[in-house]
């Protein structure tokens, strides 16, 4: 849908006035494009990357209030921004505070990265590439410890400074670009695990009373890459997540390894573009595989097909790659293709677990 002139102008330029009265920076015509891992997206009309969970509330508050429609990302990497980009605010949220109980706060922001080594290919077992059975181990006997994170916290910078702190259970999620806040969106899958299994409560910025809440891990409604946040356009600001006091030099073993192995996906990419089949499809269907990569390779023969700058990878064929200078139309024509051929060989249409946001 269009959202070209559904706010009055004037309402623009009250908001733009009143982030300058909160001390909030903003940028008029930001290309989105470098704030996604597919390097792809036209301009917000307005910008702010915001660091601090305070300037977060109240220039949500602010936008709700002048009915400027407002997107937020986080790390971008589960997104497909429109090449006419996005009306209204777009928020990049960097709130990422974490809060061990009745500990001090770690302080992250000092940590750019998560110490990772880069992956080379001739160090890793190709046998094993998205192998997890080697790498999964049950900890549940360590005690709890409960965990406050911010939801612009960088997952992989929070995740090994958790280790860091002899505080493990999110080591599965090694390899995936993102904020505690997308993670929460789509609850995040990382081998066997989901990020659900983790989060005890989510706290949120209710868009109708403007209210903060809290939402118990039920009313959250988690599923495969899918949670209640899909249907309401609420905040998510923060979440509690019950961790365990785990061994961390396993934890950290298996977070580096699994990294390493995941680093060979292409990373200029949205991720898996398509949600697996279910195992009923995958039976009636006579395929040897729930996974959309091996339908496009083997029964589509799409693997390296090219439109554009956007191609279908040839290291895994479920996901679309940018090979340089691709636009998102380029996507969507390719994630068109694969739909038709799909139901043209198949009867089935994938479907997308990459968010298409803006003016398509
Ligand atoms: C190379 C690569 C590998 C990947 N591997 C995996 C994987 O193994 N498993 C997996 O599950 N995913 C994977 N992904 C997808 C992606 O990394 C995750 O979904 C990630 O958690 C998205 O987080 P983000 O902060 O980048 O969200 P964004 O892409 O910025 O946003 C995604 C959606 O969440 C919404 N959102 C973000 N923050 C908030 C908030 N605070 N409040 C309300 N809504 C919000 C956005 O509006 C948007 O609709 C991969 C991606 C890449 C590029």
């Amino acid at each position: 849908m269009s959202q070209a002139n559904i706010y009055p102008m004037d309402n623009i330029a009250q908001l733009k006035t009143k982030l300058a009265e909160l001390g909030i920076e903003f940028k008029e015509n930001e290309p989105l494009a470098p704030y996604t891992t597919y390097k792809i997206g036209g301009p917000a009309d307005i910008f702010s990357e915001i660091k601090n969970s305070q300037q977060l509330k109240a220039a949500v508050t602010l936008a709700i209030q002048l009915k400027v429609p407002y997107t937020i990302i986080g790390w971008g990497s589960n997104v497909l921004i429109a090449d006419k980009g996005i009306r209204g605010l777009v928020i990049k949220n960097s709130a990422g505070n974490i809060a061990i109980s009745e500990k001090e706060n770690i302080e992250i922001s000092q940590i750019e990265t998560a110490d990772v080594p880069e992956p080379r290919l001739d160090e890793i077992d190709k046998d094993k590439l998205y192998t997890f059975e080697d790498l999964d181990y049950d900890e549940s006997d360590a005690p709890i410890v409960k965990v406050n994170i911010e939801s612009g916290a960088s997952l992989p910078v929070t995740i090994m400074n958790l280790i860091r702190n002899g505080i493990t259970g999110l080591q599965w999620f090694g390899g995936i670009p993102g904020t505690i806040g997308g993670a929460i969106f789509n609850n995040i899958h990382g081998g066997t695990h989901y990020l659900a299994e983790y989060v005890d409560r989510v706290e949120v910025l209710d868009k109708d009373s403007l209210e903060t809440r809290w939402l118990s891990n039920s009313e959250c409604k988690f599923d495969y890459d899918y949670s209640i946040f899909h249907e309401e356009n609420d905040l998510i600001l923060s979440a509690d997540f019950n961790l365990r006091k785990g061994d961390k030099e396993k934890a950290k073993q298996v977070y580096v390894e699994w990294t390493r192995r995941k680093k060979l996906q292409p990373q200029k990419s949205a991720g898996c573009v398509w949600q697996n089949i279910s195992n009923e499809e995958k039976e009636r269907l006579g395929l040897e595989s729930t996974s959309w990569g091996y339908i496009i390779d083997r029964v589509l023969n799409l693997k390296g097909k090219q439109i554009g700058g956007a191609k279908i990878s040839e290291a895994h064929a479920a996901f679309i790659e940018n090979t340089g200078g691709a636009k998102a139309q380029d996507v969507v024509e390719l994630m068109e293709l694969i739909k038709k051929e799909a139901v043209a060989k198949l009867g089935i249409e994938p479907k997308s677990e990459v968010f298409l946001l803006g003016e398509f």
